[in-house]
């Protein structure tokens, strides 16, 4: 059995979708099942589209999901270089040997030329033209010309492209770890230019190349590049590597919630909801917020995107890293499109929240609260405040409204909404209560209470009416733990300054 080799290979073109992080996931899912190897390449052979500062990006997501790569040009291995542009020297040798076997061509159509046959086959009905098995011999290649003209050309350095020569009316076949067998006819495919005119190699004959020289086992990758795959089928036999060919697997698309479709980052604007892992700036240098900014935890991140697709078969949604590297399986990846949900992807943060350790799960609010003007001071007493109100938050900065009042007294009291029940009673009942609660030795939560419900007899006030203005006095609103809980954390002074302040706004 060879040793598992799989690779994400993203192209550092912008921002990294769920769809992207979902491919690396599935691929480190697989290499740390199978004890194997889980590559990076970055695929940056197309000039026009790479974009600074996205490789680095990418990284960095990766990193906050907790699944770096073991081999990447960060952290390089026996394979690389991991960048295709650095790379660059290594594929005219293995278009050239394609052209010496027949399997390729040089092709000296100038755009105006093919845009000339383009017109003139529309003319003659012929829509769907492609440059292929049906048209290269009336086009300007090595196959119409002679050798002799060829060579001048070339030595010329006239521009050229090579192409891939593919033979028509041929079945390719070949196996999809989520499809099964896949059988396509290579009428459908066209001549692909494998080298560029600009001595680049295309991405399909990059691809196949480095799949090889990296000894890549699986190759995981959207269903968008199925298309594409009898290409890379044949490129793997012309190149007599049929052998060493990886298995296939083809994740299937994450769709719009509402209708059909590929998701797309204008849907996360019309909808609400990022589509990105972390934030993303644009080169005009606007930002958009990913799941990490909007208050996602990886591991409910990573969770949601797992069940994307997947399932172990039961009824279990939460698992956590470990357990996905335990339970997945390619094969029970199905092979439809999976809509993406904002509203479970919350639950699955929610989930997360309440599971993750309150110690653990203070230092990724901390942030969030520090960004809202909170310090969040003492870390123990940081840690019961979470404990206390953790059960209420969806996203990290529901922490801020859920936790700001144990930092600092509310700035605005809701006392609309206990004046309809104000009275002289319940004023009575509060000067008594701050004067009881000033003479406490110590601030002990069953004590208070005992204490709060005695004056509250004596009052012949019910303890349930009167809690309910605590909680306006304390917290601002009606919301939040316990009354006791909040009274102990916030201590004495506070908790009077409170109280008092309040008694004079509904005077
Ligand atoms: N560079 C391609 C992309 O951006 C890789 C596709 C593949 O994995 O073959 O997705």
């Amino acid at each position: 059995m060879k040793k598992v080799r799989v690779r994400f290979a993203p192209s550092p073109t912008g921002g990294l979708h769920l769809g992207g992080v979902r491919t690396a996931l599935f691929n480190f899912l697989f290499a740390r099942q199978h004890n194997g190897t889980f590559v990076l390449r970055v695929e940056d052979t197309d000039q026009n589209r790479f974009v600074e500062g996205a490789e680095q990006y990418i990284w960095d997501c990766l990193d906050w999901c907790g699944i770096l790569p073991d081999e990447a040009p960060l952290a390089p291995g026996e394979c690389g270089p991991y960048r295709q542009s650095e790379r660059k020297g290594i594929y005219m040798q293995y278009a050239q040997q394609l052209v010496d076997s027949g399997h390729a061509y040089y092709a000296f159509d100038t755009a105006e030329e093919i845009e000339n046959l383009r017109e003139s086959l529309k003319a003659q009905g012929e829509s769907d033209w492609q440059y292929g098995f049906h048209t290269r011999h009336r086009m300007r290649n090595s196959l119409t010309m002679t050798k002799e003209e060829t060579e001048a050309l070339l030595s010329a350095d006239f521009p050229h492209v090579i192409r891939l020569k593919v033979e028509g009316n041929e079945m390719i076949r070949f196996k999809d770890m989520i499809r099964g067998d896949i059988e396509m006819s290579t009428n459908t495919v066209d001549d692909k230019v494998l080298m560029k005119a600009d001595g680049m190699p295309t991405y399909h004959l990059a691809v196949v190349v480095d799949d090889y020289l990296m000894k890549i086992t699986n190759a995981f990758r959207g269903e968008e590049w199925l298309p594409s795959a009898p290409v890379h089928v044949l490129l793997w036999k012309y190149f007599g590597w049929e052998k060493d060919m990886p298995e296939w697997a083809h994740l299937p698309l994450i769709l719009k919630p509402d209708g059909n479709g590929k998701l797309s980052k204008r849907d996360g604007e019309r909808l609400g909801f990022p589509v990105f892992a972390m934030q993303w700036k644009d080169t005009a240098g606007k930002a958009v917020d990913g799941f990490k900014e909007m208050g996602f935890l990886p591991e409910a991140f990573i969770n949601m995107l797992a069940l994307l697709g997947w399932n172990d078969g039961t009824e279990q949604e939460v698992f956590s890293l470990e357990e996905l590297v335990q339970k997945f399986s390619m094969d029970r990846v199905h092979s439809h499109g999976a809509k993406f949900d904002f509203e479970k992807a919350k639950w699955f943060n929610h989930e997360w929240i309440k599971r993750l350790p309150s110690k653990e799960l203070a230092d990724r609010v901390a942030p969030f609260m520090q960004h809202a003007g909170i310090e969040t001071g003492d870390k123990n007493t940081f840690v019961k405040i979470i404990d206390l109100v953790k059960d209420r938050c969806t996203l990290l900065p529901d922490f801020i409204k859920q936790a700001a009042f144990f930092f600092r007294a509310p700035q605005h009291l809701n006392l609309e909404a206990v004046k309809p029940k104000w009275n002289d009673d319940k004023n009575n009942f509060f000067v008594a209560l701050i004067h009881s609660w000033q003479m406490m030795q110590e601030w002990k939560h069953d004590e208070l209470e005992i204490n709060f419900k005695e004056i509250a007899a004596a009052s012949r006030l019910k303890p349930g009416e009167l809690l309910f203005p605590l909680r306006i006095m304390l917290v601002g609103d009606k919301f939040g733990p316990g009354v006791f809980d909040i009274i102990m954390l916030i201590g004495k002074e506070e908790t009077l300054q409170r109280v008092s302040k309040a008694l004079q706004l509904l005077k």
